[in-house]
C-alpha cells in the first residue's frame, strides 16, 4: 500500500477516532466501527531496545542522524503508515540513503520501502539521482548481514547475498542406492508419485526447479506449500548427478534437457568436479564456448576473468572448507592476489557510495 493513499484514508477518519493526551503519549481510542488495521500505538515502542525515535507519534519530529539504528528505520516506516519489506542487511544502506535524503532536504515522507528483484525500492516525491545510487549499490550488500555481496538466483527467484549466506540456501543432495538424502534426510524413488520441472527453461534450455511428490507426508526443511511435495534446485549441490539419476525413471521430465547431463568434468574456473551440461555447479560459471565468449581475448584470458570473481568473492575459501566436490590435482590458478585484490578495488570504485 502507498503512503499517500494510507494515510488519506487514515487521516480522512479522523473523526473517527477520539484522542485523549496524556504527558507523553497519546492514547487512541477507537469507536466502534471498521478502522484500518494500523495499531494506535506502535508496538516498537513496548520493546526493551533503545533507539533515538522511541516514543516518537510524527514524522515532523522524527530525528534522522548518523545515530539511528534499524529500529528507527522501522519507525520511520511506520509514521510513514508502511512497513519495511527488507531484510535487515540493508538497514545499514537504508540508513545512510535517509541521512543523505535529509541532508538534501527531504520532508521524511516515503510510500514504499522494499526489496524487489533484489534491489532496493524507495519511493518518495523526487530525489531521484541519490535514490538510483543506492539502488544501484543495494545490489551488491547481502541482504542477511550487509556484506559485500552480489544478486544470486535459487530455484529462479534472485536475491543479495555474500557467498556465506548463498551458499547456507543450498541444499547437499546424495543419490543413495534406492533413493537419495537432501541435507541428511533419505528419500526413496518408491515413494515418490510423481517429478517435473516447475519452471520454464531459460535461454541456455535449463531448468531451475524440480517438484517432487510424494505419496506421503515427508519431512524436509525445503519442502513446498504441501507436506508431500519436496523442491529441488539447480543451486543445490549434486543438482547435476542428480538430472543422472532420474533420467528415464519419471515421465513428467523434459528428457531431452536431462540427456544433457554426462559424467562431470574439471572446472577450470574453480579447478572441482562439478561441471555438467556445460556449468559448474560449484562455481557456477559457464565454460568457454568460443561463439558465446568472443569477446573475450581467448580461452585463457576467459577463464582468468572468471576466476577473478571466484576468488574475490571467496568461493575457494568456502569449497575448501567444506568441500563438496574433488578437486583436480592439474588445476592452474590464472590469478594472483594482487591481481584478485586490484579487481576488488575496481569492483568497489563501480560501488558510488
Ligand atoms: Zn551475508
Ligand atoms: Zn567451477
Amino acid at each position: 500500500m502507498c503512503l499517500p493513499d494510507f494515510f488519506k484514508r487514515l487521516f480522512s477518519k479522523k473523526e473517527l477516532f477520539h484522542y485523549t493526551v496524556e504527558e507523553t503519549s497519546v492514547r487512541v481510542e477507537p469507536l466502534p466501527v471498521a478502522l484500518p488495521a494500523k495499531p494506535a500505538v506502535d508496538p516498537l515502542d513496548s520493546i526493551n531496545e533503545y533507539f533515538i525515535n522511541k516514543g516518537c507519534r510524527s514524522l515532523d519530529n522524527f530525528i534522522i542522524n548518523d545515530e539511528i539504528n534499524g529500529y528507527d528505520l522501522q519507525k520511520l516506516a511506520w509514521l510513514n503508515g508502511i512497513t519495511l519489506q527488507l531484510r535487515s542487511g540493508w538497514y545499514e544502506l537504508l540508513k545512510k540513503l535517509v541521512v543523505e535524503l535529509h541532508q538534501a532536504g527531504w520532508d521524511k515522507r516515503v510510500s514504499c520501502i522494499k526489496e524487489k528483484y533484489a534491489e532496493l525500492r524507495f519511493h518518495t516525491a523526487g530525489f531521484d539521482e541519490i535514490i538510483d545510487r543506492y539502488t544501484v549499490a543495494s545490489k551488491t550488500v547481502c541482504e542477511t548481514c550487509g556484506e559485500k555481496g552480489k544478486i544470486r538466483n535459487q530455484g529462479g527467484w534472485d536475491y543479495g547475498a555474500c557467498r556465506r549466506h548463498y551458499i547456507e540456501t543450498k541444499a547437499v543432495i546424495e543419490i543413495t542406492p534406492d533413493g537419495f538424502t537432501v541435507d541428511g534426510t533419505a528419500f526413496y524413488w518408491k515413494d515418490i508419485v510423481s517429478a517435473g520441472f516447475a519452471d520454464e527453461p531459460n535461454y541456455y534450455g535449463d531448468y531451475h526447479l524440480l517438484k517432487i511428490i510424494f505419496q506421503e507426508t515427508i519431512k524436509a526443511s525445503n519442502s513446498g506449500w504441501g507436506d508431500h511435495i519436496l523442491y529441488l534446485r539447480s543451486g543445490d549441490y549434486g543438482w547435476g548427478a542428480f538430472m543422472q539419476a532420474v533420467s528415464g525413471r519419471f515421465n513428467g521430465l523434459d528428457q531431452n534437457y536431462l540427456a544433457k547431463f554426462g559424467p562431470p568434468a574439471f572446472c577450470r574456473t574453480c579447478g572441482y568436479l562439478a561441471v555438467y551440461n556445460k556449468k559448474c555447479e560449484c562455481c557456477e560459471e559457464r565454460i568457454y564456448i568460443e561463439k558465446d565468449h568472443s569477446h573475450y581475448g581467448d580461452e585463457q584470458d576467459y577463464y582468468k576473468h572468471q576466476q577473478l570473481y571466484w576468488y574475490d568473492d571467496e568461493g575457494d575459501v568456502y569449497e575448501a572448507m567444506a568441500p563438496h566436490y574433488p578437486k583436480s590435482p592439474d588445476y592452474v590458478k590464472l590469478v594472483n592476489d594482487e591481481e584478485v585484490k586490484q579487481h576488488h578495488k575496481d569492483m568497489q570504485d563501480l560501488d558510488f557510495l
